[in-house]
């Protein structure tokens, strides 16, 4: 029988590239998401049960029908900004909905679960590359709120038993390969896909937030992840702990340094459009550089990417932006007219 695993969030966007991950390796994904961020058309290789991690009733009912070997956590909040705009929301739905998940897990002896968390958990670090052992001072509400899971994961696994993998993304970035899905947020927060829509004429211009930072070009340094080799990761991790494997804290990124600058070029090479920019001030908080040391996971996991270079990255969005373009009612060149 195919073993299925409750993906929440799986309707968003790197929680949906990972239900294509888990299919391809025999899994059955259960997606279980309010859709608050997310999409239905997303979930194609499983189930999708409409639901919010804070409704316990409808979660025990969800694990009890599908009867799920494990678990993986991506619903969340996920922007800086709203966070530190509204904690509130921040804290209720990532932390507060994590308890009721893990509960939920806990009462019928569920015990692996791979979560979401980010390299925000960091906040501005002194020593480059960042690793595990890096101190994590989160500056954000939502930084926060992952970090405050994490001990409750540690918490949870030394009195209950629970396993779980901590996977701290660095800046997930591109779209499936074969086109089939890819980011879709609205309003788009992230910078990758704002750059692409500059150059398809949808948004004026990208605002940087500052070219005075003490790097290469001015701009921030980032490290992107391609979501496809992340939704590797996932399932990784999720086959360590089904092997019994302990609890892990990982950090899922390439290593490489990206500047935004950098960034744009890339998204002009691969559209063969302009990318006009307007420099904003600084955002509070903001690190000037960040990316990962990625050697743990590799150790770990054998976790490798396959994309490392951000036009390759780039591309990926591009087209699946044009397909997506192209199935909605406006052509961009009817737009601009
Ligand atoms: P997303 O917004 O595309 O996906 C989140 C999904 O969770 C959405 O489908 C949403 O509808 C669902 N959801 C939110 N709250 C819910 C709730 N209470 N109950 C049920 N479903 C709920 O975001 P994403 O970029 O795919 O991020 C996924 C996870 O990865 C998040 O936990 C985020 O914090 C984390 N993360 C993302 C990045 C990144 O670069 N995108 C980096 C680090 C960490």
């Amino acid at each position: 029988r195919v073993r299925s695993v409750l993906v929440t969030g799986g309707a968003g966007y790197i929680g949906s590239h990972t239900c294509k991950a888990l299919a391809r390796a025999g899994y059955l994904p259960v997606t279980y998401d309010s859709l608050q961020t997310g999409h239905a058309d997303a979930v194609r290789w499983g189930p999708l049960v409409r639901g919010d991690i804070r409704d316990a009733a409808t979660l025990a009912g969800t694990i009890a029908e599908y009867g799920p070997v494990a678990v993986m956590h991506f619903a969340a909040s996920a922007y800086v900004a709203d966070s530190i705009a509204d904690p509130a929301a921040y804290y209720d739905n990532n932390v507060a909905g994590s308890l009721c998940l893990l509960n939920a897990m806990r009462a019928v002896g569920l015990d692996a679960l791979v979560f979401s968390s980010s390299c925000a958990t960091y906040g501005p670090v002194d020593t480059l590359p960042v690793t595990e052992e890096t101190p994590q001072r989160p500056v954000s509400p939502y930084g926060r709120t992952k970090l405050m899971v994490e001990h409750i994961l540690e918490d949870y696994g030394r009195a209950y038993g629970l396993r779980s993998a901590a996977l701290r993304y660095f800046n997930a970035a591109g779209a499936d390969p074969d086109g089939e899905i890819g980011e879709r947020h609205d309003p788009e927060p992230h910078l990758l896909p704002r750059a692409l829509l500059v150059a398809l004429g949808r948004l004026p211009h990208l605002a940087i937030n500052g070219d005075d930072y003490d790097t290469p070009d001015g701009t921030c340094l980032r490290d992107f992840v391609h979501v496809s080799d992340l939704a590797r990761g996932h399932v990784l991790a999720l086959e360590h702990l089904l092997r019994g494997g302990p609890s892990l804290r990982l950090n899922l990124g390439t290593g490489r340094a990206t500047s935004i600058r950098d960034l744009v070029r890339a998204v002009e090479r691969v559209s063969g459009r302009p990318v006009p920019c307007q420099i904003s001030p600084r955002r509070p908080g903001d690190p000037p550089a960040v990316y990962a040391a990625p050697d743990k996971a590799r150790a770990i996991l054998g976790f490798t990417t396959a994309f490392n270079d951000i036009d390759a990255i780039a591309a990926t969005a591009w087209r699946f932006l044009l397909t997506s373009a192209a199935s909605h009612a406006q052509p961009p060149e009817e737009r601009q007219a």
